[in-house]
């Protein structure tokens, strides 16, 4: 069986554990897969995210062990000569969300998302490319060659109760879901300022923050500054047949299985980040799942040694904050006004980043952590009923959020993340003038808001609160 991604790092696995062995067929994807001990932690309630489809439909069939089960099936020959367009694996793996819980939280590792990925680029293979994975995954394409057109079509889809019917009904689009509408301009990258006291810094800026939330990757600009940085942000590099183009990660590729064209994109992020990386400066990332997929998918792309350097280079926000706290940094903070329920992005969950945020947050003055509020979050009946508890929080409480879903409920809104700028004394940008705007629609008084955008519908959150 020819793969996609690479798989060698499974090579030297063995033939499988007591319980079950490796599947005839699939090479070392087979060996991916067989690394499941069949102990069903993933089908148990508790603390983690394992195995969010089974936690909401209490559906052993949507668990992570009956999707190894359906694989082995599959490449065992028993769903039939094609088990890769048959409608079995295709049933086993709808719920799964990619969220990579289960490469965390697995006994065995099980990397569900990689071995989805694998799945649907062999489906495309043998099927096409469905339209709606056309349309999602190539958006960064789309919004960044044209950002106009889309976001008018989006906001006309949004209002339009007959285009909205159009869309589910031709490109599977639910129409009680809101589409995220690109922002009015994009991101328009400052020129790189010189080293500050502390150094320099590249940030790098996702499709989403780019396209739909320039005021994130501004505000982040702003904090980077603050914090005594020189601030590059990562462009195309010289030779690049797209320019004008924004960098992208890949990862609306890879989750539609277009593994080739996740390749292509991660080629222009490592060619763009070489200078970088050859002069050992640390890049920041805004979005989780971007950013990690750059730590972690980027191995299974076959890209060489450099995926390693960027691996050990590339942070997001609060780890690069909280790593530099334990090289003198500190960042005066003001009180938050306001209570702040936090949602944590799976993927941050998955690659034990929250840590950082939680000693961020913890440099707010007062600031106290309620993980009881982080549990309330999650996906499904959790998700709704963590809607519930946002309605609920006292004050007006602010959830805080560096990702967002796709699309809140028609007439409800998800709150969105806040990025706590410096002082207005700094210099107002775009982002400080919007997020006041919002701040003072919804009551914060004077809280910057921001967020990113994602297609998973987990959020994670970064705040900081202005500069004293
Ligand atoms: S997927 Fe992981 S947690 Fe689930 S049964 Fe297999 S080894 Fe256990
Ligand atoms: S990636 Fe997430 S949803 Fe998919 S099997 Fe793993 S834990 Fe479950």
């Amino acid at each position: 069986m020819k793969t996609h991604l690479d798989w060698s790092a499974y090579d030297t696995y063995g033939i499988g554990d007591a319980f079950s062995g490796v599947p005839i067929t699939g090479g070392n994807y087979a060996k991916a897969v067989a690394v499941c001990m069949h102990n069903r932690e993933c089908q148990r309630e508790g603390r983690g995210v394992m195995c969010p489809s089974f936690r909401i439909t209490c559906d052993p069939a949507h668990s992570t062990e009956a999707r190894v089960a359906a694989f082995k099936a599959a490449l065992n020959g028993d769903l039939g000569p094609s088990p890769f367009t048959g409608p079995e694996l295709a049933a086993s793996l709808d719920l799964c969300v990619l969220c990579k819980g289960c490469k965390k939280e697995c006994p065995s590792a099980v990397d569900m998302t990689l071995i989805k990925t694998e799945f649907l680029a062999q489906r495309n293979d043998l099927m096409g490319v469905r339209r709606r994975s056309r349309l999602l995954g190539g958006l960064p394409a789309w919004v960044g060659h044209w950002h106009r057109p889309v976001r008018a079509l989006v906001r006309w889809r949004n209002r339009s109760p007959l285009l909205r019917k159009a869309a589910e009904k031709f490109l599977g689009l639910a129409a009680r879901r809101r589409i995220p509408v690109p922002a009015a301009a994009s991101f328009r990258p400052p020129a790189p300022t010189p080293a500050g006291s502390r150094g320099q810094v590249v940030l790098f800026v996702d499709t989403f923050a780019h396209h739909f939330e320039p005021e994130i990757a501004e505000a982040a600009l702003e904090v980077l500054k603050a914090a005594g940085y020189g601030v590059t942000v990562a462009r195309p590099a010289s030779g690049d047949s797209e320019p004008d183009r924004s960098l992208c990660c890949g990862r609306t590729y890879l989750s539609t299985g277009q593994v080739e064209k996740a390749r292509a994109e991660a080629r222009r992020v490592l060619a763009a980040l070489a200078p970088a990386l050859e002069a050992g400066i640390p890049i920041i990332g805004l979005e989780p799942s971007c950013l990690l997929s750059m730590r972690d998918e980027f191995y299974s792309l076959g890209l060489g040694a450099e995926v390693a350097r960027l691996g050990k280079q590339i942070f997001l926000l609060e780890e690069f904050l909280a790593r530099e706290s334990h090289r003198g940094l500190t960042l005066p903070l003001k009180p938050l006004p306001c209570k702040a329920l936090i949602h944590g992005h799976c993927h941050q969950k998955a690659f034990g980043t929250m840590k950082s945020m939680r000693k961020v947050l913890g440099w707010i003055p007062d600031f106290q952590f309620e993980p009881d509020r982080v549990v309330v979050l999650r996906h499904g009946r959790r998700l709704r009923a963590g809607g519930g508890a946002l309605r609920r929080l006292p004050g007006h409480g602010r959830a805080v959020a560096a990702a967002h879903r796709a699309g809140g409920r028609a007439g409800h809104r998800h709150r969105r993340q806040r990025l706590l700028l410096p002082p207005p004394d700094r210099g107002r940008g775009r982002a400080q003038a919007g997020s006041h705007r919002r701040a003072a629609a919804s009551g914060a008084g004077g809280v910057g808001v921001v967020k990113t955008a994602r297609r998973e519908n987990i959020c994670k959150e970064v705040v900081h609160a202005r500069r004293q």
